[in-house]
């Protein structure tokens, strides 16, 4: 146990920005642009990740948010600049290539199976050809089992393996597709605004869930909702534009002046 805190205190200096080494960032984005008809959804955008670091993505509507992430899974291809995933280069890989890197996104709607159960949602979703589990697909031996209760507890659906999705509630059916993700095993986990029409006690749920997941994952959510923003965030980026408008501290970045301004013009 000290061996491991000590080690990863190491490897991420909790110093400052600039003690980071490259190698500890499992992201670099350089200058990305995407332009729609001459529009740029993104601007010029630079960024970076840290391994294991949980970020939150804010801004006002239209600041290419939704965009940024994106390009992040292949589905945009940028007008220019890099996105660096642990040393490779994102943006010239298919979407599906992009999944077996070890990059998982959650759209704004959640994308679950209707007609199958919960328990089949995550089996379809166990990953093929990578990692220990790929060569197991649909056998439901106790590893495969065991793997999906540890998935469904922690998205509070262990009492639902058996219910078809098309019947659990829009906070559940989040919590699923969350779920189908995570029994991927992603490094880098993309959320776009996941609590986006939850009940108040869901909103708390799912920030338990994500500070029990953090601590082992890279997580990037694009959130509104500045309560369930409160319960998890460390760094938070706001974008405007296009672009990084800045980065800081929740307090830090909702005493900036030019965040102030540009949320009181939205
Ligand atoms: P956010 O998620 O921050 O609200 P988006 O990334 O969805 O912002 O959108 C950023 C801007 O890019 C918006 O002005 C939007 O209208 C525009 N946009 C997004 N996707 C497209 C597209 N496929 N074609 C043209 N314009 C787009
Ligand atoms: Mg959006």
């Amino acid at each position: 146990m000290t061996t491991a805190t000590f080690s990863q205190h190491r490897d991420i200096p909790l110093t400052s920005g600039r003690a980071k080494t490259m190698e500890a960032n499992i992201l670099e984005i350089d200058r990305l642009t995407v332009a729609f008809d001459g529009f740029k959804a993104l601007n010029d955008l630079s960024l970076s990740i840290a391994q294991n670091e949980l970020r939150v993505i804010i801004g006002p509507n239209g600041a290419g948010k939704t965009t940024f992430l994106d390009v992040l899974c292949g589905k945009t291809r940028p007008s220019s600049g890099q996105v660096i995933f642990k040393g490779q280069e994102l943006t010239r890989l298919a979407e599906h290539q992009i999944v077996h890197a070890g990059v998982a996104r959650k759209f704004q709607t959640p994308s679950t199976y209707e007609d199958l159960t919960v328990l089949e949602n995550f089996e379809i979703s166990l990953p093929q050809g990578r990692g220990v589990f790929g060569s197991l697909l649909f056998r439901r031996n106790k590893e495969v089992m065991d793997r999906v209760m540890v998935i469904a507890t922690q998205v509070f659906l262990q009492d639902a393996l058996h219910t078809k999705a098309g019947v659990l509630s829009h906070g559940q059916k989040q919590w699923l597709e969350i779920g189908m993700l995570l029994i991927q095993d992603p490094e880098l986990l993309l959320l776009d605004e996941p609590v986006a029409g939850m009940s108040p006690r869901e909103r708390e749920q799912t920030a338990e869930l994500l500070m029990a997941i953090a601590p082992g994952k890279s997580i990037v959510v694009i959130e509104h909702d500045m309560e369930f923003v409160k319960r998890i965030a460390r760094t938070v980026t706001v974008m405007h534009q296009g672009t990084v408008l800045c980065s800081g501290s929740l307090a830090e970045v909702q005493n900036n002046t030019r965040v102030i301004e540009v949320y009181l013009g939205a």
